[in-house]
């Protein structure tokens, strides 16, 4: 996705969904957050956020800030730094605990208008913004952790421990398809570890980024602690990783811009820590409870339209059950209900763009040409009727795909999924990890010792029994191996390691001179 957009943009056109236009006045007009202050940007332009089931309706104006805008986000953030660090962090928590209850509170309306935005259906998106509440009420807890520890020193009359301190300024870079959840996950425990921010949100779904930042500053947060800027990731994205002041960039996206912003955070030895894609298999063996497979496949494939870095786009099955699975599996996708997903009835939206439509059908195009796999369903753009205003793909299915072809190893990042038969658990563990990305991977057996047997062996961040390979909560840790990340997971207790510094403290009270690193023994 992240490829076409920046071509289409290289190419002097602007995107299709984000482009600035020119100016409709019934249509409301959306500022920054910089310093505790609503402001637009420094250029005055704007892009229009449009709903992708109906692209007619524009859901709002948002800023095109500048870099300008940027550096001075940064330097609130840099001047808010002092004063949060030295709040206490059960104070800390106490307002975002207060964030979670407005989250609850307007759990419904923050859904709908995440649909609007990006087109999932609404069980979807009240499961995003559940997520956020989770995160919240689950990460502020740590206000009253954020567990050190202390342990014997080599010498005596000598105590040694180790406290976590906030690193400082941290600049977040969050994707489109995820758009309340993800930037939760940076900015609590940004928070909660006494850090302040900027947060750059995609250019697809400013608004619902917009509604937490908006939330947070109803919560109190005071001004200057969490800033907002919307725009391009070239040029506002940019100017964020580019700042010397910004000591950390948490950033979740393609693994193609994650590589740009990671070499960037080098250049200037800033920390960096990155999510990106997945190619994610689902492994059914023999044994399976195919029924209950096919609902994982589908839900895994098909939930939000594909576009999850965990989506289930590799099936692999066992020749014994290949054809039982792939009959039911196509007769599934074909029966799943297409359209508006705040329609109770829709069970898959829109992809997100016109350039994920052409990204996607691309693929199509390349599994049955260049890969030669067999098209068992879908393939096709839903344009008319019902479908004729939105970003509408059929659910695909590809059977009888080889591991290596390029539907079975590169991120399609749409409603679009890959059978590939296996002789053999191991066969499948070998196409399963025969990917550059590790994320998520899921086993059907009712054999607990292939289940565990899988679970050693697969290479992945994630892995699921018996179950789809999304569905991350968040007291676990989230992330993945190869090219998904750099090694650093968020959620659970182990996002404190991103978003906090060890230090490492030593109190002598034996009045004398003890030297350490020296060969000697003090006894
Ligand atoms: P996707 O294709 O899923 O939108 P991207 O990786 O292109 O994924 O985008 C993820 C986030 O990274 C978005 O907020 C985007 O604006 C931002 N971004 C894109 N290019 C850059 C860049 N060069 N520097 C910093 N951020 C960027």
């Amino acid at each position: 996705m992240a490829q076409a957009k920046k071509a289409l943009n290289k190419n002097g056109k602007k995107n299709s969904r984000t482009g600035a236009r020119a100016a409709r006045p019934s249509v409301k007009t959306y500022t920054n957050y910089i310093n505790g202050e609503w402001v637009a940007s420094s250029g005055g332009e704007t892009f229009e956020n449009v709903n992708p089931a109906d692209t007619r309706e524009v859901i709002g104006r948002f800023p095109l800030s500048t870099a300008e805008d940027m550096d001075r986000a940064v330097e609130a953030a840099r001047n808010a730094f002092d004063r949060w660090r030295r709040v206490p962090a059960p104070r800390r928590a106490e307002i975002l605990f207060r964030l979670g209850e407005i989250l609850i509170r307007d759990k419904d309306r923050l859904s709908s208008e995440m649909t609007r935005e990006m087109g999932k259906v609404l069980r979807e998106t009240g499961g995003d913004v559940q997520e956020a509440i989770d995160c919240t009420y689950y990460t502020a807890g740590e206000g009253r952790r954020l567990h050190g520890f202390t342990t014997p020193a080599e010498m005596p009359n000598k105590f040694a421990m180790c406290v976590r301190q906030p690193v400082g300024l941290c600049g977040l870079i969050t994707p489109w398809n995820f758009p309340m959840a993800i930037p939760s996950w940076k900015i609590i425990p940004a928070l909660v570890c006494g850090n302040t921010l900027v947060i750059k949100p995609a250019e697809d779904t400013p608004l619902s980024t917009y509604n937490l930042i908006k939330a947070c500053e109803e919560a109190g947060i005071p001004p200057g602690v969490v800033n907002m800027v919307t725009g391009y990731g070239e040029t506002v994205g940019a100017a964020l990783t580019d700042n010397p002041a910004v000591r950390l960039i948490s950033f979740t996206g393609s693994t193609e811009t994650g590589r740009v912003v990671a070499s960037r955070c080098a250049d200037r030895n800033a920390i960096c820590s990155l999510e990106m894609g997945g190619k994610n298999v689902i492994i059914v063996l023999e044994d399976a409870d195919i029924d209950l497979a096919i609902e994982g496949a589908v839900w895994g494939a098909f939930g939000t339209s594909g576009q999850r870095c965990t989506a289930s786009s590799r099936l692999v099955v066992h020749k014994k059950v290949y054809k039982k699975f792939t009959q039911k599996l196509v007769a599934r996708a074909q029966s799943l209900r297409v359209g508006n997903g705040l329609d109770a009835k829709t069970e898959m939206g829109p992809v997100i763009n016109a350039d994920a439509v052409h990204k996607i059908l691309g693929y199509v195009e390349i599994g049955e040409r260049e890969d030669g796999a067999t098209l068992a369903c879908g393939g096709r753009r839903l344009d008319s009727g019902e479908h004729a205003r939105g970003y509408f793909i059929e659910p695909t299915v590809f059977t009888d795909a080889a591991p290596g072809m390029r539907i079975s190893q590169e991120e399609i990042f749409g409603p679009v999924t890959t059978v590939i038969p296996a002789n053999s658990l191991e066969n499948a563990i070998e196409i399963g990890n025969g990917v550059r990305y590790g994320l998520s991977a899921s086993i059907y057996t009712q054999d607990v010792n292939r289940a565990f047997h899988a679970m050693n062996e697969m290479y992945t961040g994630i892995f699921y029994v018996n179950s789809s390979t999304i569905g991350a909560e968040v007291h676990l840790p989230f992330g993945g191996t190869k090219a998904t990340g750099n090694g650093h997971r968020e959620a659970g207790t182990q996002v404190l390691d991103i978003f906090s510094e060890w230090k490492s403290i030593y109190v002598d009270y034996s009045g004398k001179l003890q030297r350490a690193q020296i060969d000697e023994v003090n006894l």
